[in-house]
């Protein structure tokens, strides 16, 4: 029974890392129904602000180069707020 249940998530997880081309409205839309992370600012641990991506990246294709989606970006929003917002939101689509 167990082993089913992690057979059964890895074949979801492959399929998410599969599902590489999605377009930017769709990587927008994934966001909404996945668990968030606090990233890291290209300016490294010292700065203010930490981005807010997918714990998994959730990539769409910007023509024919493949890029991040960041939920929220660098520069935005201070350490103390998101990790708010990525503790309500995972919490809320744990329900
Ligand atoms: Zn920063």
């Amino acid at each position: 029974m167990i082993q089913t249940k992690a057979l059964t998530t890895a074949t979801s997880v492959q399929l998410n890392i599969k599902h590489i081309d999605m377009t930017y409205q769709e990587a927008k839309q994934q966001a909404f129904k996945v668990r968030w992370k606090v990233g890291k600012c290209f300016s490294g641990d010292e700065c203010w602000c930490k981005p807010i991506q997918g714990e998994e990246p959730i990539m769409f294709m910007d023509g024919d180069r493949e890029q991040e989606h960041y939920i929220v970006d660098s520069g935005t929003i201070s350490k103390e707020i998101a990790e708010y917002i990525v503790d309500l939101h995972n919490k809320n689509i744990e329900q």
